[in-house]
């Protein structure tokens, strides 16, 4: 294109904006109902239909075909992984430090992404959303438990917090004791790190 317009400008003066005078694709001058412009180029309409098909296709493709049990073991293992380390990290530090649990999220929809091969969709969302807040409230569920049997250790007290829970209503009961507003803030960042990294890439067309 360079090459051309070089050789355009010897026997003409340059266009007001080069760039858009002709078809980006097949290189064939535009005149004013003929040009779409898309991003810093522009494209003849037939060009420019060509192209936004094969971006429609290209996208389409991407959510199609997901090995959704496979993408659910990613989710489910990114998850535990990024439990286990805040666990790890809180019971080391003894800090209940939640932006670490951005990592669960953060694993979760990677987990979820790379094992389906790079795929995204709508249900590997909900795939990576479900496994990123279980597995943030397992792992809250697991800080409480040490917490609490190393009170329950000093105390000379024989019985412990069980893993994995007995019941519902034990797994739900020691979550409450301190699940407050930032418990909420950091599963609502888990929530939406899983939610936006398998999210399909939005096509942004001009008409
Ligand atoms: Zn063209």
């Amino acid at each position: 294109m360079v090459t051309f317009q070089a050789a355009m400008s010897d026997a003409t003066p340059p266009p007001a904006q080069p760039s858009t005078a002709t078809c980006a694709r097949c290189e064939k001058t535009l005149t004013e109902g003929d040009r779409v412009l898309a991003a810093d180029r522009a494209f003849c309409r037939s060009c420019y239909e060509v192209l936004k098909f094969e971006l429609q296709q290209a996208v389409a493709r991407m959510s199609q075909d997901i090995n959704y049990p496979l993408a659910t073991l990613g989710a489910v293992l990114g998850g535990a992984v990024g439990a286990l380390a805040w666990w790890g990290f809180t019971v080391l530090t003894e800090i209940g430090f939640g932006l670490v649990a951005v990592v669960i999220g953060f694993l979760a929809g990677h987990g979820a992404v790379r094992f389906a091969g790079g795929k995204r969709s709508a249900g590997l969302q909900a795939i990576a959303v479900t496994a990123g807040a279980l597995s943030f409230l397992v792992a809250a569920y697991l800080v409480n438990m040490t917490f609490i049997n190393q009170a329950l250790q000093q105390r000379g007290e024989t019985w412990r917090i069980p893993f994995p829970p007995h019941s519902v209503d034990m797994f739900y009961r020691v979550l409450a004791v301190n699940f407050g507003l930032m418990k909420l803030v950091f599963l609502a960042i888990v929530v939406y790190e899983a939610w936006v990294i398998p999210r399909p890439p939005k096509l942004d067309l001009a008409a």
